[in-house]
């Protein structure tokens, strides 16, 4: 059998091979405390899985769901928009309900790209742009983020024949994995260098409403000019713990709406009907579980921020999303760091150089982890080093 060469492009999924490492180490006996995969720990509100017991138990919603998304789900997403950000969608042609962002953010590239062509791909990254844009017979172009330039990338980097084959630029603050936040003044540079370059400005929000010390995260369709050129990902994934459930949605210019649509007619049927309902319930009524769970995130982020410094390491703490991002003590590099914790202490920490060249030097530590198990992970720690 012969299968394409998009896929001999594609690496491992990171998280595959995460899994078999720790899976390896459990058949061996050890009780491995992962802080690698970012999966929130905590249920899906009761109330919203009540009503999909109910919804579920219909008939009329066993059928093939709409295309586009049910018009109250729609409706519902532009009026938590305009609520949340202050910026009004129309829910006909600028929001799109998705089977989970990532699913979208997979799917825009076959909207956009041909053979050959570039995306401009911050790293370190979620794999998903990159990966997407290699599904697409095209090829990433590294944004390097580093930690001097408070993890933005320098869009003057880019040089000029990169920027005449490049089409769509992926950018996703709050950002994982390095928990770095954005403000307007940032966005509106990159609006107006995506409009200046005629590129396609696709942003991932996926944890907009995860952030800590009082900073709140824009929208990128806040800028003005935003609408003539930006895409936004949304997730209900992270802000209602409903990570399985996979229900999302894209918003912005109306054009890359329906150059989305057009592949997501094509490839899925839309999102079951159930979720859809429940999803515009969370957005509706839920607005509480993401303030509860980022009192919690932040609960760990702090505990954590303090045990990981009395032990020497160098740990600055993230204004956003569910991560921390250390750099490895001296002596080490990421993967040699990763192993050596997780055979010493059974306690797991994602290497960076797996988010991208740029992350070498680092390891992803994600916050999703009950605050008993990161005391013993600590004491474990506090053992070995
Ligand atoms: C978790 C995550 C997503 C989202 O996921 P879905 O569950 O597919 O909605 C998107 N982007 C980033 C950066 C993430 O970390």
């Amino acid at each position: 059998m012969r299968f394409s060469k998009k896929l001999e492009r594609i690496p491992p999924y990171l998280f595959a091979e995460i899994d078999r490492k720790i899976a390896e180490k459990e058949a061996a006996g050890v009780d491995v405390i992962s802080f690698g995969v970012g999966d929130p720990d905590e249920p899906t509100p009761a109330s919203l899985v009540d009503l999909m017991a109910v919804e579920c138990a219909k008939p009329e919603n066993h059928r093939y769901p709409s295309y586009f998304g049910l018009p109250v789900f729609r409706e519902t997403i532009a009026r938590w928009f305009e609520g949340r950000f202050g910026v009004a969608l129309d829910p006909e042609r600028e929001v799109l309900p998705l089977i989970g962002s990532k699913e979208g953010i997979a799917h825009l590239a076959l909207a956009v790209l041909d053979c050959g062509e570039t995306a401009l791909v911050p790293e370190p990254g979620y794999p998903v742009y990159a990966m997407g844009s290699l599904l697409a017979d095209a090829s990433p172009y590294w944004l390097p983020l580093r930690e001097e330039n408070a993890f933005l990338p320098d869009f003057d980097e880019v040089p000029r024949a990169v920027l005449e084959e490049s089409k769509i630029l992926w950018l996703n603050y709050p950002n994982n994995p390095t928990g770095a936040v954005a403000g307007r003044e940032f966005f509106a540079g990159a609006v107006g260098f995506a409009r200046d370059n005629d590129l396609l400005l696709a942003h991932d929000n996926a944890y907009s409403e995860i952030t800590f010390d009082g900073f709140t995260a824009p929208s990128i369709l806040e800028i003005d000019g935003a609408r003539e050129c930006a895409l936004e990902f949304h997730s209900l994934s992270k802000t209602f713990n409903m990570t399985g459930w996979r229900v999302g949605f894209a918003c912005g210019n109306a054009d890359a709406i329906e150059a989305l649509g057009v592949v997501k007619t094509n490839i899925d049927s839309g999102i079951f009907t159930p979720i859809q309902l429940t999803g515009a319930r969370a957005l509706d009524q839920e607005h509480t579980v993401s303030a509860r769970m980022t009192e919690l995130y932040q609960m760990r982020r702090d505990m954590l921020v303090r045990e990981l410094s009395s032990l020497g390491w160098k740990v600055t703490p993230p204004r956003g999303s569910i991560y921390i991002w250390m750099p490895v003590p001296d002596g080490f590099d990421s993967v040699g760091f990763s192993k050596h914790v997780l055979d010493t202490a059974g306690v797991f920490f994602t290497p960076g150089n797996a988010y991208g060249p740029s992350g070498e030097g680092y390891v992803r530590i994600s916050l999703t982890v009950a605050l008993e198990r990161i005391v013993e992970a600590v004491d474990r720690l506090k053992a070995v080093f």
